[in-house]
Formats: C-alpha cells, sequence, structure tokens
C-alpha cells in the first residue's frame, strides 16, 4: 500500500481496489476518508486498514508512547478506555493490559498498583 505523508500532517493512502484512488488519514483526528471507515468504524471508534497501515509504517511501537500513556493515566488516576484508546492507540493500550502494566475494569482503566 503506497503512503505518503502530506504537508499538513495527514497521510495519503492509495486504494488497493481502485487504482489512482486514495485516501486521506488523519491519525491526529483518527479518521480515515474510505467509506468503510465512515460508515461503519467511526461510530465505534475503530480503525481501517488504512489507518493500521500509516500507523505501522509511521509511529509503530515506540517506548516512549507507552510511557506517555502510563504518565497520563497516572495523571487522571482513572480514564475511560475508549478516551485512552482514542489518545492514544488501542493496539499499545491492550498490550500495556496484556503486560498488566494498566488493569481495565467496566470501561475504565487504571494503573495497577
Ligand atoms: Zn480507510
Amino acid at each position: 500500500m503506497g503512503i505518503s505523508k502530506q504537508d499538513d500532517g495527514t497521510y495519503k493512502v492509495d486504494s488497493e481496489s481502485s487504482k489512482g484512488k486514495f485516501y486521506t488519514v488523519d491519525l491526529n483526528r483518527m479518521t480515515c476518508t474510505c467509506p468503510h471507515f465512515r460508515t461503519r468504524l467511526q461510530r465505534i471508534h475503530g480503525m481501517c486498514k488504512h489507518m493500521e497501515a500509516v500507523k505501522d509504517k509511521f509511529e509503530g511501537r515506540d517506548s516512549e508512547s507507552y510511557e506517555n500513556i502510563i504518565a497520563y493515566v497516572k495523571s487522571k488516576w482513572e480514564v475511560d478506555s475508549i478516551e485512552l484508546i482514542k489518545k492514544f492507540s488501542e493496539e499499545a493500550v491492550d498490550d500495556l493490559i496484556s503486560r498488566g502494566e494498566l488493569i481495565e475494569y467496566r470501561g475504565k482503566i487504571r494503573i495497577l498498583s
């Protein structure tokens, strides 16, 4: 999948199904202009394959963002899980939960203390 960063900080991702067509991914707002995202995923704060591809290519799993997540949860004591996933990434949050650094209980996330 061809991905290129644009001047405004969004990413242009080539459509796999139709040549010459592309979608715009905005990771700050967590949006994509593809129909699958707009019709289904947006409501449930999901990520389409274009957003996943941009994240994989440009963000990766860096320890800095993990530290940022933990610092953020610490500063708030308890954070709504949807809010945390929207602010950071679902993958990183899930990973921290599976590693036991965060706990999720009834839709809230806390630091394991
Ligand atoms: Zn998309």
